[in-house]
């Protein structure tokens, strides 16, 4: 009945999509198949995209060309800038979403690709030739084959949803669980884990008295996720802070033995960063308050998730504690939070490609291999899409390192490191932060986005356009001068000390305190060539020429680090001797004996660390 398909991806959420995305406009016939079409693109928890680390993620999808980041601009009810206040490696872009804008314009990105077919069904076991993997089945009795699979099934495979002492099967609120296809994996060798993540409850906001709250306006600001796509922000709404105090703490203790977290009935990790309120008021008890972020669902619907407050607590003993919450006394509740628990694959089974090691042209994206989170979910799916395509092309595989990407990290970190508990991404998962900024994903990755042919000729020309704009401007800094007369002043508002003699504008950019844009403002020539430029453009040059010693030297550590790739590993090396390597590696290693560093940076369970002892033990 379905033909024969390049590519089937199984699921329509952040990594499904994503996937199906970038297969078919590199050309694959794509089928994506999901168990119900209306929820492609749904997002299971807080409708906020990016923040701190995810929002950099976001970038580089974009930058790649892929298309998480542009459905989040069209969809954003809110921007901000995270974490302002501390170093440029930090700042992190974060928007509030209205939820069914996005999956709305995740569903029309989708069915405006030709290349992209879809079928509603629920795939039940996959069709497996010779360690090959050839198509899937589906509930309703069809083979449909293909060249690659690429299953993102989030959090469905065996879902089962706890409500206190309720427990029924389910993927998520009112869908279905996927059964079959973790028994048939497991037949073939696979391992498989269980985890659990939570969500907390939405609300009617119009039973809110937001007079008790405080309110978090965003920023008014032009800028996006996206590099390419003009803005047209629609009305922004604020958020709204409130607290829980020792009150609301006393009745959820109250109620701890009815917890499936407490109870024993949830023995599978969760996010361990993302923790339930009735974790919180245990783990941190001698907190008297926890913040309540009240956030808008969409600009249609009254419909409010309260973040911070997630649970499986009973029903009724959530909607008692909030309504001892300020603001929320009144508060009538839409749909209760509630905990999944669910299968994925320890990641250790994938190649960096993200095809599985045991079955050929099978790939995993997203929550399925242990991450939490749309941005992690995504960025996978993108991964898997190009390099499903490109395996099918016979291309060589298209891998990020991790000095290139956060999305190299991300994918390194669970092929290697594996995780046995919700991965999400953080800053400090990265070695080279400088260099993996929110404002340069496009320098970093857009040129190889258009040598795979995912970057459009106009995006091209628009990226071209910028760089050399940016040079321009970033030349007159490091070759222009200031006089005295023009900039001490400033200088000496801000406590710096003023100049006796011409000085380049870079060094005094260069100076702590001292701003791009109130250094334009003194001179005529830097008023011209500044004229209408972005915000944030000021904002990525002045971080260029402020950091740039920061930013040359994590370059040459990262130079050096790549060149060492190369490096010989003696043959008859005796890797059960290297016992700063750990346990996994030096077995992995004596197994393999890979020929270069390299190649053993390749193996899953070396990790960078054992890379360094590696080194370490070279000499190097
Ligand atoms: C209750 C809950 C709470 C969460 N809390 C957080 C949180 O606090 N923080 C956080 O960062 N993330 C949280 N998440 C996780 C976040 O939603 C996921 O990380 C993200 O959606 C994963 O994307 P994905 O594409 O891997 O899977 P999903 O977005 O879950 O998409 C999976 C898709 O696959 C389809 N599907 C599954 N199996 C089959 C099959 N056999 N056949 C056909 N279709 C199939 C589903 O219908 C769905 O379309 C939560 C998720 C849930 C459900």
């Amino acid at each position: 009945m379905l033909e024969h398909y390049d590519v089937i991806v199984v699921g329509g959420g952040h990594a499904g999509n994503e996937a199906a995305h970038a297969a078919a406009t590199l050309g694959s016939k794509v089928l994506l198949v999901s168990m119900n079409l209306g929820t492609i693109g749904a997002m299971s928890c807080n409708p906020a995209m990016g923040g701190v680390a995810k929002g950099q993620i976001l970038r580089e999808i974009d930058a790649l060309g892929g298309m998480s980041g542009r459905i989040s601009d069209q969809s954003a009810i809110q921007f901000r800038m995270l974490n302002r206040s501390k170093g440029p490696a930090m700042w992190s872009p974060r928007t509030q979403n209205d939820r069914h804008q996005f999956a709305q314009d995740w569903r029309s990105a989708i069915e405006s690709n030709p290349n992209i077919h879809l079928w509603q069904d629920m795939v039940t076991s996959l069709i497996i030739q010779d360690n090959t993997v050839r198509g899937v089945t589906t509930q309703l009795g069809i083979n449909i084959h293909s060249h690659s699979t690429i299953l993102t099934s989030g959090t469905f495979l065996q879902g089962k949803i706890h409500l206190g002492l309720q427990q029924f099967s389910g993927g998520r609120s009112g869908e279905r669980a996927a059964e079959g296809i973790t028994s048939q994996l497991a037949d073939h060798g696979f391992i498989t884990g269980r985890m659990k993540t939570g969500t907390p409850p939405r609300v009617d906001g119009r039973s809110i008295d937001y007079s008790k709250t405080e309110q978090q306006p965003g920023e008014p600001t032009t800028e996006a996720f996206s590099y390419f796509r003009p803005l047209h922000r629609l009305d922004q709404h604020p958020c709204h802070i409130t607290y829980t105090n020792p009150l609301v703490h006393e009745r959820l203790a109250a109620s701890l033995d009815e917890s499936p977290m407490f109870n024993g009935a949830i023995q599978s990790k969760g996010p361990r960063y993302c923790p339930s309120i009735e974790d919180k008021i245990h783990r941190f008890a001698d907190k008297d308050r926890h913040q309540i972020f009240i956030e808008p669902e969409g600009r249609h619907t009254i419909e409010t998730y309260v973040n911070g407050f997630s649970t499986s607590l009973p029903k009724e003993v959530q909607l008692n504690a909030m309504r001892l919450i300020p603001g929320m006394e009144n508060v009538r509740m839409f749909r209760p939070g509630y905990a999944v628990e669910y299968d994925y694959f320890p990641p250790t089974q994938l190649h960096h490609t993200l095809e599985t090691r045991a079955l050929t042209n099978l790939y995993f994206a997203g929550q399925i291999n242990g991450t939490t989170g749309y941005e992690e979910a995504a960025c996978q799916g993108l991964m898997a899409g190009i390099n499903s395509h490109l395996k099918l092309k016979k291309q060589a595989p298209f891998i990020l390192e991790r000095d290139q990407a956060y999305i190299g990290v991300l994918i390194d970190d669970l092929v290697t490191k594996g995780t046995d508990e919700p991965y999400r991404m953080f800053t400090s998962r990265a070695e080279y932060r400088i260099l993996l900024r929110q404002d340069n994903a496009d320098s970093r990755l857009t040129p190889l986005g258009r040598k795979l042919g995912l970057i459009s000729e106009a995006d091209w020309a628009k990226y071209n356009a910028k760089q050399e704009s940016l040079t321009q401007k970033e030349n007159l800094l490091h070759h222009g001068s200031a006089l005295p007369e023009e900039v001490n002043e400033l200088l000496t508002e801000n406590n710096s000390s003023p100049i006796t003699q011409k000085t380049k504008w870079s060094q005094l950019i260069s100076r702590p305190h001292i701003k791009l844009s109130a250094l334009i403002a003194c001179n005529e020539d830097l008023r011209k060539a500044f004229e209408q430029t972005p915000p944030h453009w000021l904002e990525h040059i002045e971080t260029g020429v402020k950091y740039k010693g920061y930013i040359e030297k994590e370059q040459a550590q990262a130079d050096r680090m790549r060149s060492l790739q190369d490096l010989a590993l003696p043959v008859d090396l005796e890797y059960a001797r290297l016992t700063s390597l750990s346990m996994e590696a030096r077995q992995k290693l004596q197994d393999h004996k890979p020929k270069t560093l390299g190649a053993a940076g390749k193996i899953s369970g070396v990790s960078a660390s054992d890379l360094s002892v590696l080194m370490v033990y070279l000499g190097r």
